[in-house]
């Protein structure tokens, strides 16, 4: 728990709109950081650390904050937010957090921070989510996938990853294949009380692969320098995905694991925005079944604090994201449990991907996040079969 409160009066004024993304990068300041809070006004911010800090740790974590706050808020200008679909309103019968009655009934069992067991409650939902997913992906009569977990550092080196979202990666080793470290580690390593694996680093062989961020990234690289035989194309394809967010991993709404369900279009800037915007149209007629109190609006990615905001103004002046934001009444906030997205000729032009023309393919992608979606459900209707919207009743029952 963490044991004292630094107080930082920032050089600029953070304004309403950037508060929650500028509070979610304070996190990767410093490692002494548990935790972090802005006031509402935007002139304050709280770092709760998890001990003292020395003048000298005092001094780099304001100097490290006010860099952050620099770089994401100076001169920033609010982007208009577009609202597509509004119905946040919807009468609901719940409002507590579900999280502490789905860990009371055994429903969900944490293994560490953002990494989670889901029984059958949860498990039945997001089953249940799916066949509606499928079902959209069908409607565009998807060609079905499946990708690793794992992917090469290669592949996202090349599209950029690790200059937009390197606080979020996750990496993946293996000893090194010497006969001596495997035996030391065999007859001596264990993990200790914080859970650690007390083995010096050149234990392990250096880095060439990390767990995947994204699902349709593996299409993309599968069709990486080739150029294409049809003019489009629509694949779907479910996976694992992880997404490393420090101290603001909670509950099932921030995991470091979690799985995505997405239907991916490939071809020409026309024909990619017309399928985001139709299955969009879709959709809204399955969350209003489902009985979601929800609003589609623009959105931004993550990017990390130098890039976020050159591309997150991108984004919103081409419209390239829109999310799906589910309400949770016992915060009155709201969560994405989906987006719709448009990456233009990003991976075309990265991946050299091209249409049967020799102009670069457009791509874009409908992504939901399946945890998510069953956990803003919950918040929403409550852990009782009886109060849930027929149509889930009979699917997820
Ligand atoms: P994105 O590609 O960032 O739009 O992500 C697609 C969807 O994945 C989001 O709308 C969320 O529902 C889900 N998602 C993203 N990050 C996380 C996370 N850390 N934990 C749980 N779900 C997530
Ligand atoms: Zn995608």
């Amino acid at each position: 728990m963490p044991e004292t409160t630094l107080e930082i009066r920032p050089g600029v004024t953070i304004p309403e709109h950037l508060v929650g993304e500028v509070r979610s990068k304070l996190a990767y300041v410093d490692e002494l950081i548990g935790g972090a809070e802005i006031s509402p006004a935007g002139d304050l911010i709280h770092l709760y650390l998890q001990r003292k800090p020395s003048a000298d740790e005092i001094q780099a974590l304001k100097e490290k904050t006010n860099r952050v706050v620099n770089l994401m808020a100076r001169g920033v200008i609010q982007p208009k937010v577009e609202i597509l679909e509004d119905r946040l309103d919807l009468p609901l019968p719940y409002r507590d957090d579900p999280l502490e009655a789905l860990t009371r009934r055994h429903e969900i069992h944490q293994e560490a921070s953002g990494v989670y067991t889901l029984g059958p409650l949860v498990t039945r939902l997001m089953d249940y989510f799916e066949t509606r997913f499928l079902a959209l992906a069908n409607h565009f009569d998807a060609a079905p996938y499946r990708f690793p977990t794992l992917i090469p550092a290669r592949y996202l080196s090349r599209v950029n990853y690790f200059r937009a979202f390197p606080h979020s990666l996750t990496f993946v080793t293996h000893l090194r294949s010497d006969l001596d470290v495997i035996d030391h580690f065999a007859a001596h390593a264990v993990a200790d009380e914080s859970g650690r694996i007390n083995m010096p680093a050149d234990t392990y062989a250096s880095i060439e692969t990390l767990l995947s961020p994204a699902v349709c990234y593996h299409l993309y690289f599968s069709l990486a320098d080739r150029k294409l035989d049809s003019e489009y194309m629509v694949a779907t394809a479910v996976g694992n995905c992880f997404r490393y967010e420090s101290s603001n991993l909670s509950s099932l709404e921030r995991l470091w694991n979690f799985t995505m369900r997405e239907v991916i279009f490939v071809g020409s800037k026309e024909f990619v925005l017309e399928n985001r915007e139709a299955s969009r149209q879709y959709m809204q007629t399955v969350l209003d079944e489902i009985g979601l109190a929800y609003r589609v609006e623009s959105a931004n990615d993550p990017f990390f604090i130098g890039e976020f905001r050159r591309q997150a103004a991108f984004q919103s002046a081409f419209q390239l994201k829109y999310e799906i934001r589910a309400r949770l009444p016992f915060r009155e906030s709201t969560l994405a449990v989906g987006s719709y997205n448009y990456h233009q000729d990003f991976f075309g032009r990265h991946l050299n991907i091209s249409l049967p023309d020799g102009s670069p393919a457009h791509t874009g992608c409908t992504a939901f996040g399946l945890e998510r979606l069953a956990f803003a459900f919950l918040a929403q209707y409550g852990l009782k079969r009886d109060d849930w919207p027929v149509a889930v009743r009979e699917g997820a029952g």
